[in-house]
């Protein structure tokens, strides 16, 4: 037995060293391989951010008296139409029912109607003393600030309290006069807060009609009043941190204009441009006389008087907190 398993066993041995060697294994050689790539993610740009304009330093308001909005076209008034490029406009800016000029403009220095600010009457008296409620200047002096107005109306005294107010000038009737002594005083004081007033449209108006080719030509006039003034705004150093605010104290009709409610006693120009203020903009709601004393003060800073009515219609960058 042990012999026949010794044969097999052998013949085994013999058979196996017979078979042919196994072809060799092709081992493919794998390149060294980089390491995954790390998804980069792409750049994300961020997104824009708000240019924030630093707020108002100075404010000019500029009323023009009697002027309606409806002259303001490229033909007649065309700094104007370049000031509403430039800035923002409301397209229903009304006065107050009283649309007279000096209760008008009271109510737009202090934010508040006729009944309130109690200057009912419509020309100089001086017995009658100043306004009783605070105004956009009372507040910016009780802060230190400089204030002025240059006026072609001397009823407007009745406004500029002898503490409110450190500049009280009227060089001359028509606005001529009123814009080259504005300028000249920006330049030299640049006053925190001036208040200017061109008397053409409203003298020409009572004169020969609203509309008149004369009230046109008074428009004109101030229209080129206007750019005398902003030319001496932007040239100033404080030229691009001035609002400027053009408006006015009524519209008119006929040779009237405090004949009762009516649009055309009652629209009134409301143009507002400096930093913060959107270029080329419009407000669509109504917005009032008032709201010129509001925006004045939160351009400036300054808190909002108790009793006023207005509202601030622009928002700005906010101010150091004033000690
Ligand atoms: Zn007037």
């Amino acid at each position: 037995m042990i012999s026949r398993l010794g044969s097999l066993t052998l013949l085994g041995l013999v058979a196996c060293a017979a078979d042919p060697a196994p072809p060799p294994v092709a081992i493919a050689r794998l390149a060294p391989t980089a390491p995954p790539p790390v998804a980069v993610p792409a750049p994300v740009p961020e997104p824009p951010r708000p240019v924030v304009a630093p707020p108002p330093t100075h404010v000019v308001i500029i009323s023009i008296d009697g002027l309606r909005p409806d002259m303001m076209t490229p033909a007649l008034m065309p700094r104007h139409v370049q000031l509403m490029a430039e800035g923002t406009t409301a397209r229903h800016a009304s006065t107050i029912l009283q649309s007279d000029t000096l209760p008008s403009h009271a109510a737009m220095l202090s934010g508040v109607g006729a009944a309130a600010h109690g200057l009912w009457w419509n020309s100089y008296q001086a017995n009658r003393g100043f306004i009783k409620v605070p105004t956009v200047f009372s507040a910016a002096r009780d802060r230190g600030l400089s204030t002025a107005m240059i006026v072609g109306k001397q009823k407007l005294r009745h406004i500029a309290g002898p503490t409110t107010v450190d500049h009280f000038e009227r060089p001359s009737y028509l606005c001529g006069g009123v814009a080259k002594r504005a300028s000249a005083y920006f330049t030299e004081v640049t006053p925190v807060l001036l208040f200017v007033l061109f008397s053409d449209p409203d003298e020409y108006g009572h004169s020969h009609g609203w509309q008149s080719p004369e009230y046109a030509r008074a428009a004109k006039n101030s229209d080129a009043c206007l750019a005398t003034v902003l030319a001496a705004i932007d040239a100033s150093p404080v030229g691009p941190r001035t609002l400027v605010i053009v408006t006015a104290d009524h519209g008119g009709h006929g040779k009237v204009h405090s004949d009762g409610r009516s649009e055309e006693n009652s629209h009134i120009p409301w143009i507002a441009r400096g930093p913060g203020v959107a270029a080329g903009a419009t407000i669509d709601e109504p917005i009032a006389t008032v709201d010129t004393a509001a925006t004045t003060l939160a351009a400036l800073g300054l808190a909002p008087l108790p009793h006023m009515r207005g509202e601030a219609r622009l928002k700005f960058a906010a101010h150091a907190p004033i000690p």
